[in-house]
Formats: structure tokens, C-alpha cells, sequence
């Protein structure tokens, strides 16, 4: 191994929602700036391109559909997490999978393999964690080299199930670089205040322009998670008419004017209404689809409206942005609801028209959107990415002396060296 010009990192996830595939590009970009000398990486949904009828065509669909629906979701989430269950889960996906997923990784002969889905922990991998606060047991396997931990209520949860303290890392979850504030607090010593509580750095307004929105705008951004899911629809609705109220009346004494930019995911059914739809004359609304430049929104955005996705949560945190949460996943995401709410930095309503007049609340205070906008700073972690793909090459590093015997069964299959 130590002979190979590179050595090679495999992550294997699953695009159910859009944030493994988010946390999986986070960490290669990052392992490519930091090391790529040394690593190249690839990212593979393990189970739609090795996994057997139907996990292979069904699992992705199937996850969009479920997430549609908080009360099945629920029932799945609790009834896999029921220790019977999850034994009786593991064991038939190992029985079921096992050969697609030694396929997988006898074709890209990886020197680490890392998880970044639930799913993808039942072969005897590395381990990397890709929720915020609530572990589905599924996620912490005991026989990880190392288990990567994104807040306390997990290395708690990873300790209770037997993973000893050296197993575990404490990072934050990793986030594609590019997020971070792009604005400026009006507040700011030395800012020149342009009439809202912003003043924008040269990037925001050619991102503004290019979505045909106005700059000295406060900017409200709606998203639904990779999928632009969760009653997005009806939530952008009532959040164009709050808006466009406002907006027409001049709203409260330091209300500046508001737009939308609206990000549907792979909701394609939902853009194409949305994109279709006349606004009137009091709102400017931008409407994408599936989109790679989520940074950039964020960046150029006053604050956001979610569901309580992981990813969304922790990128929007070091985007500096007041988290508006519209609903969450029951049993995984109910932590991530706490966790704003809790920081300061966020509310949670499930009524798009308490969402919509909450954010108006909001923005016709500008004080208040800068604490709250501090308050996310300060709940970001934008080392993550680089911490946990500095251990995972101090992971790989030829000549590593192991902390504790273990058995490595994937390099030793690969090596057909014997266990000790
Ligand atoms: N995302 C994206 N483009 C889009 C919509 C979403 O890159 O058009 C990303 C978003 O930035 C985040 C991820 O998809 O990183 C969504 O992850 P989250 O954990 O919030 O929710 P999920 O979709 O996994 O349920």
C-alpha cells in the first residue's frame, strides 16, 4: 500500500435527501485542497449502483416518498431503532448486500472506506457521521476505526453503544467550502448602512443580479432539503403574500423592501409551478431548481426557511444565518429543532403562515436579525471538514502505529495477509 502513488479513499453513501452527497463532496474537495498529493477520493451511493433488486432501485424513490410523510417516517425511524429490529435489519442487509457491497469495494480497492450514510455501516468500515443531534443507532458501529461525532447528544449516544472514547472525534459536520458570510452587519464598526441591516460585499450583488434579484434588499431564502420537500409550496405562498404586504405598506418604521430566492431541489413538479407563477408588482422572487450554488444563496440571503436538515442547518450557521425551521423528520431531525431554537439563532413553527409572519417579524428588526445572525456564527463549526479529513489521513498514514489492536478485516481481504 505504502508503494501506491495515492493512496485511495472511498466514501459510500446514498442519495436519500441531499445531504450525504453534500457531506460526502464536502470532505473529497477538501481532502483534494488539503492532501491531494497524497489521497484522491471517490464518492459512490453504494446501494442504488451495487445494492440488489429492490434496495438498488427503490431505496432512493422510496426515502422521497417516506419523507413526504413525518408520521411513517416516525413509525420507520422507531421501529428500526427497537434493538430487535436493528439486528434483525443488519443481519439481512449484510445477507442481502453483502456481495454487492464487496463488489463495490474490491473494484475500488480503497485503503479507507468511510460512511457517511446509516445504511452503509452493517460491512466493517470506517465510520463518519452525517446527522446533527439525533443518532439513529444504525450510524454507530463498534467495529469503526473511527467514529466521527457531529455535537455531545451523539458522542453520548456512540458511547452508551460500546464505542470506546478513542474511536471517537468531535468535529462538527463537514460543509462544503464557499459557505460563509458574504454580507457585512450594518451594525459593524465602520459600515456604511445602506437602509437595511446589511451592507453587501462586492460577490453579492452579481449573485443577486444573476437570479434577478435587487440588491439593497433583505433577501428571504426557502429551501426544502436536496429532495424540496416539506410543504415548501404552501410555505412560499404565504411567505409571498406576508412580503408583498409589507412591502407595499412600507411595513413596520425600519422595514426595508424583501424578496424571495427559493431553491426547490429535485423537486422539479414544484419549480416549474413556482417559476410559472405571477408575483405582482410588490415582490421579486427568484425560483431554481436542483443547484450547486448553495453557498452562494446563503451568503447573499438576510436569513433562511428549512426544514430541520442537518446539512441546511450547519451550513446555514456558517453563512451567519437566522434559521426559520418549517418542519423535521420525527426521530431524526427533532434534535436539530432544539438546537436552533435553544441557540437563539432560530424558531420553529409547522404553519406556513406563522413561518411567514414570523420572518416578517424578523426583518422589520434589525437588531434582533443581527443577534440571531451572531448567535449562528458562533453555533458554526467551519474547521469540520478540514479536522476530519486531516485524521482520516493521519488514519491512512503508511506506517501508522495502530492505537489499539484491532482487526482490519478489509485491508487484510485485500492484502490476503492472515489475522495475526
Ligand atoms: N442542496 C443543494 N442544492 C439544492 C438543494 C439542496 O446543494 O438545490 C444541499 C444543501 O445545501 C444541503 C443538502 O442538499 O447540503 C440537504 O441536506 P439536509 O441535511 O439539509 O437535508 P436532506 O435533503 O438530506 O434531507
Amino acid at each position: 500500500l505504502a508503494r501506491r502513488p495515492k493512496q485511495k479513499v472511498l466514501i459510500l453513501m446514498s442519495d436519500t435527501g441531499g445531504g450525504h452527497r453534500a457531506s460526502a463532496q464536502a470532505l473529497a474537495e477538501v481532502l483534494a485542497q488539503r492532501h491531494g498529493d497524497k489521497v484522491e477520493t471517490a464518492i459512490v451511493d453504494v446501494w442504488t449502483l451495487y445494492g440488489p433488486w429492490p434496495f438498488g432501485q427503490e431505496l432512493v424513490p422510496y426515502y422521497r416518498e417516506l419523507a413526504k410523510r413525518p408520521l411513517l417516517w416516525w413509525a420507520h425511524f422507531r421501529a428500526s431503532s427497537l434493538k430487535p429490529a436493528a439486528y434483525l435489519m443488519s443481519q439481512l442487509m449484510s445477507a442481502v448486500c453483502y456481495r454487492g457491497f464487496e463488489q463495490c469495494i474490491r473494484e475500488h480497492a480503497p485503503d479507507v472506506v468511510i460512511s457517511m450514510h446509516p445504511l452503509c455501516q452493517a460491512v466493517p468500515i470506517k465510520v463518519l457521521l452525517t446527522d446533527l443531534a439525533t443518532p439513529h443507532p444504525f450510524w454507530l458501529h463498534p467495529r469503526a476505526d473511527l467514529c466521527f461525532v457531529p455535537s455531545d447528544s451523539f458522542h453520548k449516544a456512540a458511547t452508551d453503544r460500546g464505542l470506546a472514547r478513542s474511536q471517537l472525534r468531535q468535529h462538527g459536520l463537514p460543509v462544503r467550502p464557499g459557505f460563509s458570510p458574504k454580507r457585512v452587519l450594518a451594525t459593524a464598526p465602520g459600515a456604511v448602512t445602506n437602509g437595511s441591516s446589511w451592507v453587501a460585499s462586492r460577490a453579492v450583488p452579481s449573485v443577486l443580479s444573476e437570479l434577478g434579484l435587487l440588491p439593497d434588499r433583505h433577501t428571504v431564502l426557502l429551501v426544502g432539503g436536496g429532495d424540496g420537500v416539506g410543504k415548501l409550496g404552501e410555505i412560499v405562498h404565504a411567505m409571498a403574500q406576508e412580503l408583498a404586504e409589507y412591502n407595499a405598506a412600507g411595513g413596520a418604521p425600519s422595514w426595508a423592501p424583501a424578496q424571495m430566492a427559493v431553491v426547490c431541489g429535485k423537486n422539479q413538479e414544484l419549480c416549474q409551478q413556482l417559476q410559472a407563477r405571477d408575483w405582482g408588482p410588490h415582490l421579486h422572487v427568484a425560483v431554481v431548481g436542483f443547484t450547486s450554488r448553495m453557498s452562494d444563496y446563503m451568503g447573499v440571503a438576510s436569513c433562511i426557511v428549512t426544514k430541520a436538515g442537518p446539512g441546511t442547518i450547519a451550513e446555514a450557521c456558517c453563512s451567519g444565518l437566522p434559521i426559520m425551521l418549517s418542519g423535521y423528520l420525527p426521530g431524526q431531525e427533532s434534535g436539530n429543532v432544539a438546537f436552533v431554537v435553544d441557540g437563539g439563532f432560530g424558531a420553529y413553527a409547522s404553519e406556513p403562515a406563522k413561518i411567514a409572519s414570523t420572518v416578517a417579524s424578523w426583518l422589520a428588526e434589525p437588531q434582533r436579525l443581527a443577534q440571531m445572525s451572531e448567535r449562528s456564527i458562533l453555533a458554526a463549526r467551519p474547521l469540520a471538514t478540514e479536522r476530519i479529513a486531516d485524521d482520516i489521513i493521519e488514519l491512512i498514514r503508511p506506517n501508522r502505529v495502530e492505537p489499539r489492536a484491532r482487526k482490519n478485516l478489509w485491508a487484510r481481504r485485500r492484502t490476503g495477509q492472515k489475522a495475526a
